[in-house]
């Protein structure tokens, strides 16, 4: 008799069988992003792009397969790795990545992220565009910076006729090539940029680099860089726009990865910086030792040149940040719906609503925002959208970039202690969730920027309180915030210091204002209620009694309806 049979316990078959596994809920994975988003459906046929329906339907079921899901994880848990010289010590600044990156590399490209509102402009072409990049970086935010960064120079390049036509054609094209090689070996290429130094980030006016002219100087000409860029994103892109300065001042720049001899162009990467987000994405050190470089837009005016495609990013970190509340938010719904406590369902327990209805509703206002701007963009001949996006892409990408982290780590506490575990796709949400608020102008620097367009083109203002108008009627508090804010924007020798204040607000009441015209009356009232009060909202899940928890949750959820 074996020592086990003497003590009664269980015959092995039962020992083995320790446990049985319960009460756990599924991967969220084989879903159509896109079906089961209501609010981003009516948004993309609202702002003017409902011809892109059908083909955004087969795009949120392809990158929703489990398999496909499953390249956003690889593309992080694997990072980039660089290497310097080849064996033999020929210098090749070669950036090595996981073929999973490469995979949503290739399909943000096929797609058009990178470019469709350009090859195929008109209506809603912006607004397609936005949709489609809402899905993808859902799935992965990483692989975001490169296409966003090519999307964005198109504007800027531009500006220098003769570069564009000879480089758009590339830069457009729907073929992903990332070979170390000549771009004029590629059928497609993509586009970096590096502004950065050392002792400046936001002021670039601080930049050492200097650009010397190679024969004649002036727009167009090639130039030789010579300086030190300390954040270079996206190293393995066949292009950068970069800024140096020239005799006549900070001036803007072409520079290629090769130079057309098909010699290495002398962009050293130093090494690659270890991030807490945007792993996928590596980003560099590097020195400029005498670069070939073809300088883009006038001499002395490189930030005017440049700010075209910061615009363009800065818009891109909206649909960024808006995403990732998207998914963290499907990702707490899916869990709460399946996982009960104390004898009901998360979803059930009347605090849990609270919270879940709270993250929903920050999430669609972000999208509903960033989808409004998506069609300012694509109306840009008109006054009234022109000056809209002047002033609300700032505003946008302060205020949803900001709010991100706060609603990623709630969205993780709502999955509980499987939420903080790296096997989850909470930790990459959260993050990735601080970094949009700081690249492409920081915080404070895009409360700065606000206030300045306002003081340059006080029209912006205008366009705004016009287009809060829209929904004047919509909800009580609504329109006493609006009229609250018409006093306190008025130029005062403290205004610098509300700042964030005053952007906060606009924010919000641009968001509340979207909400009450287009969203259910119901989301809208929430909105409104737990947003505009004198403090802001605080914390998620402090919703005010009388809120339509179940609609707010049901709407949001992450299934076909
Ligand atoms: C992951 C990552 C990738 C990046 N990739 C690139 C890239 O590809 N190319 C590139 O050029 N750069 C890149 N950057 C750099 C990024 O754009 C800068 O870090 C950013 O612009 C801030 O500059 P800084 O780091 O020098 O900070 P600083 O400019 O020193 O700012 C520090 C803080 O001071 C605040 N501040 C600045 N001025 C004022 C003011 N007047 N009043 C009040 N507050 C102020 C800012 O808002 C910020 O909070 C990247 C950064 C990150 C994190």
């Amino acid at each position: 008799m074996t020592a086990r049979d003497q003590g009664g316990v269980a015959p092995d078959r039962f020992l083995a069988a320790t446990h049985e596994v319960f009460n756990q809920s599924t991967e969220l994975a084989d879903y159509n992003l896109y079906a089961a988003d209501r609010a981003l459906q009516e948004a993309v046929a609202r702002e003017g792009a409902a011809s892109a329906q059908a083909g955004l339907l087969e795009f949120g079921r392809r990158i929703g397969a489990a398999g496909y899901l499953e390249l956003g994880r690889l593309a992080n848990q694997y990072p980039p790795e660089f290497e310097p010289n080849d064996r033999f010590g020929h210098r090749t600044d070669l950036v090595r990545f996981h073929p999973a990156y490469h995979a949503l590399m290739r399909t943000a490209i096929c797609e058009g992220l990178h470019a469709s509102p350009w090859t195929d402009p008109g209506p809603g072409a912006h607004v397609a565009r936005a949709a489609r990049y809402y899905l993808h970086a859902q799935i992965e935010a990483g692989h975001g910076c490169p296409i966003t960064m090519t999307f964005a120079a198109v504007p800027s390049l531009r500006l220098q006729p003769e570069l564009a036509a000879h480089w758009e054609p590339k830069i457009t094209s729907r073929a992903y090539d990332p070979d170390n090689r000549p771009a004029h070996e590629k059928a497609g290429v993509t586009v970096g940029m590096a502004m950065t130094e050392k002792q400046g980030g936001s002021d670039v006016r601080a930049n050492t680099t200097r650009a010397y002219p190679v024969a004649a100087p002036g727009p167009g000409q090639p130039y030789e860089l010579v300086g030190h860029k300390f954040f270079v994103s996206a190293p393995m892109c066949d292009l950068f726009l970069v800024l140096a300065q020239a005799a006549g001042g900070l001036t803007c720049f072409l520079l290629p990865r090769w130079r057309p001899d098909g010699s290495k162009n002398p962009m050293q990467l130093q090494r690659l910086k270890r991030k807490m987000g945007n792993v996928s994405n590596a980003s560099a050190e590097t020195e400029l030792r005498g670069a070939l470089a073809w300088m883009v837009g006038e001499e002395g005016r490189g930030v005017r040149t440049i700010i075209e495609m910061v615009a363009m990013t800065r818009f891109d970190c909206m649909i960024g940040s808006s995403a990732g509340m998207r998914m963290a938010t499907s990702q707490a719904l899916h869990h709460c719906s399946q996982r009960s406590a104390f004898g009901r369902l998360l979803v059930d327990q009347p605090l849990m609503k609270n919270v879940l209805a709270d993250l929903a509703l920050e999430s669609e206002a972000a999208l509903a925002l960033t989808m409004r701007i998506a069609r300012a963009l694509d109306d840009r001949a008109q006054e009234h959208e022109e000056l809209l996006t002047r002033l609300c892409t700032g505003v946008g990408k302060y205020w949803i970039c900001k709010r991100a982290p706060q609603h990623a780590v709630e969205a993780m506490e709502c999955i509980g202690g499987s939420g903080v575990m790296e096997d989850s796709p909470m930790p990459r949400l959260f993050r990735e969730s601080p970094v949009n608020a700081i690249w492409e102008g920081s915080g404070n620097v895009q409360c700065l920027d606000a206030l300045r367009a306002i003081r340059k083109t006080p029209a912006v203002v205008q366009a705004y309180f016009d287009e809060v108008a829209r929904a004047r009627g919509g909800h009580a508090w609504l329109d006493r915030h609006v009229e609250q804010l018409k006093k306190e924007l008025r130029a005062s020798p403290d205004i610098e210091y509300r700042a964030r204040d005053l952007v906060d607000r606009m924010a919000t009441i641009l968001q509340a204002a979207l909400l009450a015209q287009h969203a259910p009356h119901w989301m809208a009232d929430a909105f409104c209620r737990s947003r505009l009060d004198g403090l802001g909202h605080h914390q998620f899940g402090a919703l005010p009694a009388g809120v339509e928890f179940d609609r707010i949750i049901e709407r949001a959820m992450p299934r076909e309806s």
